[in-house]
């Protein structure tokens, strides 16, 4: 079972991602945790994408799908992945296909989560007292969602014709949001 959990920044992806592997034994693969680790480490990996992310700008495609690609291939001893914050581009959503494909596997389903952007906002708006995050600030929350709109939202109707696509409304309680997946989840693995 091979989950992609998609949304716009600050829909609570890495929240729920984290439950759900709990849950369903999956290996979590969040590719903005991948990189600020790098970023952390001050790699040249991480010193590159530290440049795209803290202008909200998506770091290039075939550097995260190289990093994806070596992932699912050391990891073929998993049930199953579940992809938070990838893919996030029409290309990197072909790229995921193909690097599953490989090893006979596919996408099982997409969660979307649905949130209005004022929201969204003020929920990154929040975390970034918190978090320190350099891109949870009000100029760079702004770009991420342009971004959202107009680069990874896209990926929805590319879901949507392989009917894998699920909206989940990413308003409530975190109880009750996975509540809501957990019932699509196995719904579709029963
Ligand atoms: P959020 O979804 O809250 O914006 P993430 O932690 O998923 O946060 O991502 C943070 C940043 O890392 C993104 O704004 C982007 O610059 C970079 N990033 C993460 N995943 C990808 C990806 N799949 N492709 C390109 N850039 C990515």
């Amino acid at each position: 079972m091979n989950i992609v959990i998609f949304g716009a920044p600050g829909s609570g992806k890495g929240t729920q991602s984290e439950r759900l592997v709990k849950k369903y034994g999956l290996k979590h693969v969040s590719t903005g945790d991948l990189l600020r680790e790098e970023m952390q480490a001050k790699t040249k990996l991480g010193l590159m994408a530290d440049s795209y992310i803290s202008k909200g700008q998506l770091v290039p495609d075939d550097v995260v799908i190289g990093m994806l690609e070596e992932l699912v291939a050391n990891n073929h001893d998993v049930p199953g992945f579940i992809f938070d914050g990838f893919p996030r581009t029409l290309p990197q959503g072909k790229a995921l296909d193909e690097m599953l494909a490989k090893h006979g596997e596919k996408v099982s389903m997409v969660l979307s989560l649905e949130l209005e952007d004022k929201e969204l906002v003020d929920r990154l708006l929040k975390r970034g007292k918190i978090s320190g995050r350099s891109d949870d600030t009000k100029e760079v929350i702004e770009s991420r969602l342009k971004v959202y709109y107009g680069q990874t939202a896209p990926l929805k109707e590319f879901y949507k014709d392989q009917g894998k696509l699920v909206r989940i409304t990413g308003q409530g309680s975190i109880d009750e949001i996975f509540e809501s997946m957990t019932s699509v989840v196995d719904r579709i693995i029963a």
